[in-house]
């Protein structure tokens, strides 16, 4: 089932719901802040075509793993390579090739920075696309679901 986190527009905590075509309000659990959603059909099938929060229909995907732990186990890599002549990067470079390159995606609004997981359709988001961000988010541009044409 789709799993949508939701940010909090008033304190910025991650809200976590499921699709349901009856529930119009989100609270966010830290500080009572009600949210409309707009669920459909697509949704409960865990297809994303339109976001529930803006209604845009702009979306981007990304490897879905917290970026704190990669930045953490660069870190201790960087560290102990002090110690292994720079092997324990290189193993750091494998983990990452064969265990996140396998890690599920995660669709993005860039509108409003939703996050949605396991979707039906991921294949059909594309990937992340500066300059369409920078018109989305600066410019307030609808791309209205489609690519950046020149
Ligand atoms: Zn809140
Ligand atoms: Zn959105």
């Amino acid at each position: 089932m789709m799993s949508v986190q939701i940010t909090c527009t008033n304190c910025g905590s991650s809200v976590e719901v499921h699709p349901d075509q009856h529930a119009h309000k989100v609270n966010c659990e830290i500080c009572k802040h009600t949210m409309d959603v707009k669920f459909n059909s697509e949704h409960e099938q865990g297809i994303l075509k339109e976001c529930p929060v803006c209604s845009r229909q702009d979306f981007y995907k990304q490897k879905d793993f917290n970026r704190v732990i990669g930045v953490a186990l660069f870190v201790i890599a960087a560290i102990l390579s002090i110690w292994t002549y720079g092997l324990s990067l290189v193993a750091l470079y494998l983990v990452d090739l064969f265990l996140f390159r396998k890690l599920a995606m995660v669709a993005i609004c860039y509108k409003c920075r939703t996050n949605f997981r396991n979707l039906s359709n991921m294949s059909e988001i594309r990937d992340y696309d500066h300059e369409m961000n920078d018109r989305i988010v600066y410019s307030d541009h609808d791309f209205k679901g489609k690519p950046l044409s020149h």
